[in-house]
């Protein structure tokens, strides 16, 4: 018997990490590049970040949105639209993907992470983190190429 038999605990790491697909009066995604210095530098992905201790997705999203690109928005216009699941080496991540169409103020990069608004069918043109791939198929489906 391995010594996480018969116990709670995980034999791998999970990560629970939220992300949203901000969407424009003309049917664009706003994409973030990872900047240098973290991992994954250089690729594009739908903004959002990791859970705090006990935070829902919803409250998670709307103070990842504040802090990276100094928008504010509500949880009513938060609608979940499809989940990731992704085993990287040394970790599982399992990522909710929202979709919102309101929120207050105008995205900046708050840090130092390039933006991009992006047709869902253009997506594909942008390299992405592996996790976030099977993503950009249900939001063709709901937005459109
Ligand atoms: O953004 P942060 O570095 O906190 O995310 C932790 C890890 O989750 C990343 O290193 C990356 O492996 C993964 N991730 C991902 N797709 C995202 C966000 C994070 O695969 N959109």
């Amino acid at each position: 018997m391995s010594a996480s038999e018969g116990t709670n605990e995980p034999s791998i790491r999970l990560l629970l990490v939220v992300a949203v697909a901000l969407v424009d009066e003309d049917n664009r995604i706003l994409i973030a590049q990872r900047p240098e210095g973290k991992n994954l530098a250089g690729l594009w992905e739908f903004p959002g970040g990791k859970l705090e201790a006990g935070e829902r997705p919803e409250v998670a999203l709307i103070r990842e949105l504040e802090e990276e690109l100094g928008i504010k928005t509500k949880e009513a216009c938060l609608a979940p639209l499809t989940f990731a699941s992704h085993g990287y080496d040394d970790f599982h991540l399992l990522m909710p993907l929202y979709i919102c169409r309101r929120w207050e103020g105008v995205p900046q990069s708050r840090e130092g992470q390039a933006l991009k608004w992006v047709r869902a069918g253009a997506l594909r043109d942008y390299p992405m983190p592996p996790a976030d791939l099977p993503l950009i198929a249900p939001l063709v489906d709901l937005l459109g190429a």
